[in-house]
This record gives C-alpha cells, structure tokens and sequence, in this order.
C-alpha cells in the first residue's frame, strides 16, 4: 500500500505519484492541490473526511493510498501537560515523538530515524544502532499526529528535531518535511521557532549553510576536550574533533544569524568538574550562543548518574562567571520517560491513554 503522505507531496520540479495517479485516472489536475492542503494540514482521520473531493474520487483514493502509515502503539500522558506518542511504522519500527505544553507554547519534539549510528554513551536512542531513515512522510505524520491532540483553537508553535535519531544524517528527508511543516497551507510554523538538533556533522552544517532556511542550529557538545568527546560521542574521532564542528556552526552563525545553541548533557563525575566548566566557559567564549546543560536523564542499564544540584549549581556559576549565557534544560515529562529513546526501550507506567484506532 502506498502512503499518501509520501505519494501526494510534490517533490521538487517533479510531479508526485499522487499527481501521476490522477492523471492515470483521469482526475482534473486541482485535485491534486486539494488533496495537498488537506494532507499538510492533517485534519482528515482518513481519505473518507476529504469533503470538498468527489465520492468516486474517494474511494479511489482509499483504495489506492492509505492516509495515515503509522499504527499509536502507545499515547502517554504525564501531570505537567507534556504527552508522548510511540508510533510503529509499517515495515514494524518504533519512533517516538512528543508535545509539551509550556505557557502559550505548544512545541513538539521529532525524530528522525529508527534509533541512531551516532553511538552516543548516555543515549537510549542509539543502544541498539540505527534500523533505517525515517521517510518525509513518517517525519510529517508525528508532526500532525501531534497537532491532532490538540484543541481545534490550538496550534503548534514550534518544533525540534530532538527525537530518536541525527537529522543531519537523513537531511533530505529531514529538510523537505521541514518544508512541509512552515508552509503556509500547512501548519505555518516559520523557521525560527524549528530547531535542528545535531551531534555535529561539518559537512551537513555547511549543507544548511549553503540552504538559507535560517532554521535554529542546536549543537551537541557534551564535552569540552577531543579526548573526552571521543568517549562520549564516538562519531566524534570520524567527524574532525570539536574544532572543525565549531567552525561549522560559526558558519552557520554567520549566515543565519541566529544565535547558536549548544547543549551538552550533565554526567556524574564524567564531565561535570570545575575544569570541564573552566574548558568548556573558554571554548565557547566570544561566541553568541547559548548553553543548554541538560542534566544526565536516567536510562536503564546505563552506568552514569545525574550530577547531584550541589554539582550542578557550581558548573553553572563556573560558566556564569566565564559569561557564557548558561540555561539548565528544565525537566518535562519526565514520568513519561519523555527524554528521546527512553519509552520505546521502558514501555514505562502511567496513564496510558488507548490509542485511536489508524486509518
Ligand atoms: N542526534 C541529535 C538529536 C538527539 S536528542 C543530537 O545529538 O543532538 C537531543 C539531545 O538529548 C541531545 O543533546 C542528546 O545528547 C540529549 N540526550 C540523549 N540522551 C540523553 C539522556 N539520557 N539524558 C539527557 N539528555 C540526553
């Protein structure tokens, strides 16, 4: 069966299999752009809601095309507002994705690949390596699958590819589904309110550069020397070391200028030392960015702990003192296990709301 959120959306200069489709069946070629509208906006349970088309087109269509491609395994939902899809996609692999309510803020969190080959030690995502990139539409469908939980006057606000997986090393994908969620016919969210979150691969940055979407850059360092980003991040020792990374992102800088963010994950007694904040207040000094610490989110089986708040609040000083703009990622969801890769290997408790049936 196809899938009509990877069939139906124009590639670019090329008719899409949807437009092919039509033309085969001898369909006047609006119908495509009809079509189009109701797909990026991701208001139809399935082809049957598309009112504004033909009958006879419909059940064509539904014959031909399946709308929705990905089964909810599970929909969580914890106290402070955040909830958490697990999504299996057709050919059997498990995404998550989640949407967090902060004050008027409706933002979701994205992945992009069946796990991850970046190796990352501390990260769930990445224990079992990656199965396979996530297609455009796979990308799109978390997007307005969590619109949908929303109330019909609420509209997402941003988004941040911090889910399973490294975008920058499914870019296409990646980029076009981007595309498809700021359009203006579909759920119109501009490009500064989207971050991409990378491990850091110069060659992709510079492929960002180079595509003047001005989206958010968010950088993971984790570590402030090569030796110990080596350990912790091992695609690190392949990707030119935390020099070349960093003049990626100075380019990226320069040509979007948006400020940088960097986020580096809190580890117990790995690299949460005074002399991890000193290196790491010296690396970044000069540059117009912002640090993004994210205390160390308990993965089972894992050896690393969360550094306790004392240790906490004497890295964050180090670095206030260094002037570097300092923000602790504030916890969400955390009953949810809300930090990426986590439920799909924990299956953990809490409500758990029965998932809608997938059209
Ligand atoms: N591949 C992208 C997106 C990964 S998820 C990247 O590396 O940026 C977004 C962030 O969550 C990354 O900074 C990642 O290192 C961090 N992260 C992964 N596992 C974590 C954990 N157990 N606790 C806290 N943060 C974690």
């Amino acid at each position: 069966m196809r899938h009509l959120l990877d069939s139906g959306l124009a590639e670019r200069g090329e008719p899409s299999e949807l437009a092919q489709w039509l033309a085969e069946t001898g369909q006047p070629k609006f119908r495509a752009a009809q079509i189009r509208r109701w797909l990026a906006q991701g208001r139809a349970e399935s082809v049957a809601d598309m009112t504004d088309l033909p009958q006879s087109l419909r059940a064509g269509l539904g014959e031909a095309f399946q709308l929705w491609s990905m089964r909810v395994v599970r929909h969580d939902q914890a106290a402070d507002g955040t909830e958490k899809l697990l999504l299996e996609t057709f050919d059997g692999g498990r995404v998550e994705c989640v949407l967090l309510r902060d004050g008027v803020r409706r933002s979701i969190c994205v992945s992009s690949q069946v796990g991850c080959a970046m190796g990352c030690v501390f990260c769930a995502s990445g224990l079992d390596g990656v199965e396979r990139n996530l297609t455009r539409g796979e990308i799109l469908e978390q997007m307005l699958q969590l619109q949908r939980l929303l109330p019909a006057d609420e509209r997402l606000s941003h988004i941040v590819m911090m889910g399973m997986g490294e975008p920058l090393a499914n870019l296409d994908r990646v980029l076009a589904a981007l595309g498809d969620a700021s359009h203006k016919q579909g759920l119109g969210i501009s490009p500064r309110r989207i971050t991409i979150s990378t491990v850091g691969l110069p060659p992709a940055i510079d492929r960002l550069v180079r595509e003047q979407r001005n989206f958010q850059l968010a950088v993971s360092l984790h570590a402030p020397t090569d030796a110990l980003r080596d350990e912790l991040v091992p695609v690190n020792r392949k990707s030119g070391g935390l020099g070349e990374i960093l003049a990626a992102a100075d380019r990226y800088f320069e040509a979007s200028g948006r400020r940088l963010t960097f986020e580096y994950v809190l580890l117990g007694d790995i690299n949460d030392s005074a002399d991890h904040a000193r290196q790491l207040g010296a690396l970044l000094k000069g540059r117009i960015a912002l640090l993004n610490v994210i205390p160390y989110n308990p993965v089972a089986g894992l050896p690393y702990r969360t550094p306790s708040p004392e240790t906490q609040r004497q890295f964050r000083e180090l670095l206030e003192q260094a002037g570097v703009n300092v923000q602790f990622r504030q916890r969400k969801g955390d009953e949810i296990n809300a930090a990426c890769g986590q439920l799909r290997r924990s299956m953990a408790r809490l409500t758990t709301i029965e998932p809608r049936g997938t059209a």
